[in-house]
């Protein structure tokens, strides 16, 4: 959040590096006071940026977020499955393509993977490369993973980018995907004549979304050219850490999809 103009004019002339990072120095301090304990008597702990915490921060929708490293608990799933039952951070993979990155992976992972690390929007600044995922500009077989959590919901022609990601990746490649997903809806709702956000917002949950995914998500991705395994918290974590990293359903599911050989 940018308050700079909250801030008279006096100050901001004579003191504004130092004003800005006595500021900064204050809340860091003030959010571990509030939120931070010692890993071996914390009650949660944050998978991503190893923080331990007294509890996580309420956020929209009953979702809760590290503060420290602004982490939701899809994140906090995501980031497990990665470290836990991947060879990405073994930094044994070469390359990757990371679509609408998320903060604290990119900073991770650019440092992991170096030049073989792309991250890439549509709309977001300081990515490596600006795309449409219906038309990326790679080669058939340029990466071993692809990372795209929350996107396809924002995509008209969702079956093309799905197409795009099988084609860019290796042979033994695999993709973790994660999108808001509603199997109880029964099959997927979406109608390309709603542009309205306010429409978008009533029929898709959210105003730039344009479809909600229904049980048919994993038939979709199979379409695409993807063998695909769902994979939920339980899969892979204790309900000790599923405790600790405050994992509910509310992180939904990750789907694991390899290139059909
Ligand atoms: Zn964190």
């Amino acid at each position: 959040m940018n308050v700079t103009h909250l801030v008279p004019d006096f100050l901001k002339v004579p003191l504004r590096r130092p004003y800005w990072a006595a500021i900064g120095l204050l809340y860091r301090s003030h959010l571990a006071l509030q939120y931070r304990l010692p890993k071996v008597i914390a009650p949660h702990f944050c998978p991503v940026c190893g923080a331990g915490l007294r509890r996580f921060k309420v956020i929209a929708w009953g979702d809760t977020a590290c503060v420290f490293c602004d982490s939701s608990e899809r994140r906090r799933l995501a980031w497990s499955f990665l470290s836990r039952c991947t060879d990405l951070l073994d930094g044994r993979l070469k390359s990757m393509l990371h679509i609408a990155p998320e903060r604290p992976f990119e900073v991770a992972l650019s440092k992991l993977l170096g030049a073989g690390y792309v991250s890439a929007d549509l709309l977001k600044p300081n990515v490596r490369v600006r795309v449409d995922i219906t038309h990326l500009p790679f080669p058939n077989d340029s990466f071993d993973v692809v990372l795209c959590s929350h996107v396809l919901e924002h995509v008209q022609d969702d079956l093309q980018a799905m197409q795009e990601f099988t084609r860019v990746l290796k042979l033994r490649g695999w993709a973790l995907i994660m999108v808001p997903h509603f199997p109880e809806i029964g099959k997927t709702f979406e109608d390309p004549s709603v542009t309205d956000p306010a429409e978008r917002l009533k029929l898709f949950g959210q105003e730039d979304h344009v479809r909600v995914y229904g049980e048919d998500f994993v038939s979709r991705l199979e379409n695409a050219g993807f063998e695909v395994r769902v994979m939920r918290s339980a899969d892979f974590l204790s309900q000790k850490d599923i405790t600790r990293f405050n994992i509910t359903h509310l992180s939904g599911d990750i789907f694991l999809c390899t290139k059909r050989g």
